[in-house]
């Protein structure tokens, strides 16, 4: 067995985000491409093509070309490890997505050039704001025409509250795309767009001393505007700091073109010297560090479909500190009784590989068969609870009922697993009628579709009159019972059968809570937390 620190040292593990169509599968291709564990880009995913994306596991997926669930890969590159988490680009996922941040120790963030910050970069960063984790940005698509530099900086700026440091700066855009400056080297790469895709770009290095090859290859007009741009840069943007990156204060900002593979080596070895080893975890108030010899991992994904040939299910398991080796028995914390893991995967470009070790920052996959609930620890040691990993109130209901009567067992079934993998959250109401709360009306779609396949129930969905939960949390049992007699027709259990508020509006919600102030109505509860 290697010596564990030397392991931890080895390994960065980061979840990347971007608003669609902004080029995270294409940048994650081209990583793979760098790291030699794909040869051919377009394997990851290839929306155009008859290609299956590596990450697109589930039909529904294909069908929309979108990114659904979040998935994971581990490359070699550069004696480093890396572990790539990705985060689904639809706004549909947030909770997934914050779920998948749990797990990473830091974020890279595509933005298109063109289009700057979007709708859902911004709300996938207000996601990672909420984690605190080091954001790196990649400003992806410089081979099209390109919003004003200095406006893009400012935009994210403004927009995410984040200071921003250019490691390297644009020279042009489109067409007039020449390369980049690399303010710490003092030196441009130039840029050629070479055949699409290939691993070779031919990049020159020009220092920015030599004051004929830059004439001759940048042009006067674009290297006069680059010199007035990098004093203009000296004195605006923020300085290098990299205790503020850790602290996620402060983005390194990388220009480049994934498609024409222009900038993304650059980018990943800088990435990697910033970005931080594997971080400690916090279980019930105490840090378990990385290095510490007793395995524990925690599950921050469950996977369902991932192969349609064999209707499984994975666990994905971030390892927390010690090792993981084949057959080894671990205790299974909430379920109290020790379990064996025997075959848990990796993931590597297009195959699923039996792992022989694992620590932590690795993430590891666990078949599961309903045995592994999200959130759930799997320790060598003392017991531990890795805690934090939450529920969002959800902002979408409907009622469900199976259409034929007699698989209401099957139904209820259904959604209790498919709530326990966090699909969606399922609320039981007075007379044991359910109710699915969701973030975004994908999850309906996604649920409906598990349901008829895999559980084969048809059920009926229809609106309620639920605009939004609350659970709740009682400073006694007489203020709980008092409650509970005036709002029953409002109350419902979630699955772990804590008593949430189902109110039909925001006034609504505002003026029950007026009218008990001494109850908390809380609008995201933790994995596993019971509040009574
Ligand atoms: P995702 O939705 O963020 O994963 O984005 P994709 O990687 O699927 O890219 C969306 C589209 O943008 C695809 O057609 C890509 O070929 C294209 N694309 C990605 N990167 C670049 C780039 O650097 N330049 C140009 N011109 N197109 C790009």
């Amino acid at each position: 067995m290697s010596n564990i620190a030397e392991e931890i040292n080895k390994r960065r593990t980061f979840a990347i985000i971007s608003h669609p169509d902004a080029g995270k599968t294409t940048l994650t291709e081209k990583f793979l491409l760098y790291g030699g564990a794909i040869n051919l880009a377009g394997s990851v995913k290839g929306k155009a093509t008859a290609r299956h994306a590596v990450s697109d596991w589930m039909e529904i997926e294909k069908e929309r070309g979108i990114s659904v669930t979040s998935s994971v890969l581990q490359f070699n590159y550069d004696g480093y490890c890396i572990n790539i988490l990705d985060t689904p680009g639809h706004q549909d996922f947030s909770e997934d997505t914050y779920r998948t941040l749990m797990a990473a120790d830091s974020a890279v963030m595509v933005i298109d050039a063109s289009k700057g910050v979007e709708a859902q970069t911004r709300k996938l960063f207000k996601v990672c704001g909420m984690r605190g984790i080091p954001i790196f940005t990649f400003i992806n698509k410089m081979d099209r025409d390109a919003n004003d530099t200095f406006e893009l900086l400012d935009e994210i700026e403004k927009e995410l509250g984040i200071a921003t440091c250019p490691v390297n700066w644009p020279i042009g855009s489109g067409k007039r795309f020449k390369g980049v400056y690399d303010r710490h080297e003092n030196h441009v790469l130039t840029f050629s767009d070479t055949e699409k895709g290939t691993k070779e770009g031919e990049t020159t290095v020009i220092s920015m001393d030599d004051e004929d090859t830059l004439l001759s290859t940048l042009g006067e007009e674009a290297l006069t505007a680059l010199r007035d741009e990098i004093d203009l840069l000296d004195g605006a943007s923020a300085e290098f700091d990299l205790d503020e990156v850790r602290r996620g204060k402060l983005t390194p900002v990388f220009f480049g073109s994934a498609l024409t593979n222009f900038g993304v080596e650059v980018f990943l070895q800088n990435f990697l010297k910033m970005a931080t080893t594997p971080l400690p975890r916090i279980s019930q108030g105490q840090t378990i560090d990385p290095v510490d010899n007793q395995f524990s991992a925690f599950v921050f994904k469950i996977q369902a479909n991932m192969d349609p040939r064999h209707r499984d299910r994975i666990a994905f398991f971030r390892v927390c500190s010690g090792v993981y080796q084949p057959g080894m028995k671990v205790r299974h914390v909430r379920e109290g009784r020790e379990m064996k893991i025997a075959n848990a995967l990796t993931f590597m470009a297009n195959e699923r590989v039996h792992m022989q070790e694992a620590y932590a920052g690795d993430i590891i996959g666990i078949y599961n068969h309903g045995q592994l609930h999200i959130g759930d620890t799997l320790t060598e040691g003392e017991t531990l609870g890795f805690t934090g990993i939450p529920y969002f109130a959800p902002e979408l209901f409907r009622s469900a009922r199976a259409r034929d009567p007699l698989k209401g067992k099957q139904l209820h079934q259904g959604l209790k697993e498919l709530g326990e993998e966090g699909a969606i959250q399922v609320f039981e109401g007075e007379f044991g009628n359910l109710m699915l709360g969701a973030v975004g009306q994908l999850q309906f779609e996604i649920v409906a579709q598990r349901l008829a396949t895999e559980y084969k129930v048809d059920a009926i969905y229809e609106s309620t009159d639920v605009s939004t939960a609350r659970w709740l949390v009682f400073p006694d049992e007489k203020t709980k019972k008092d409650f509970c007699e005036e709002q029953a027709a409002r109350l419902a259990r979630d699955s772990e059968g804590n008593i949430c508020y189902m109110a039909t509006s925001i006034y609504n919600l505002m003026t029950t809570q007026k009218h008990w102030p001494q109850v908390q109505f809380l609008t995201t509860r933790e994995q596993g937390q019971k509040f009574e």
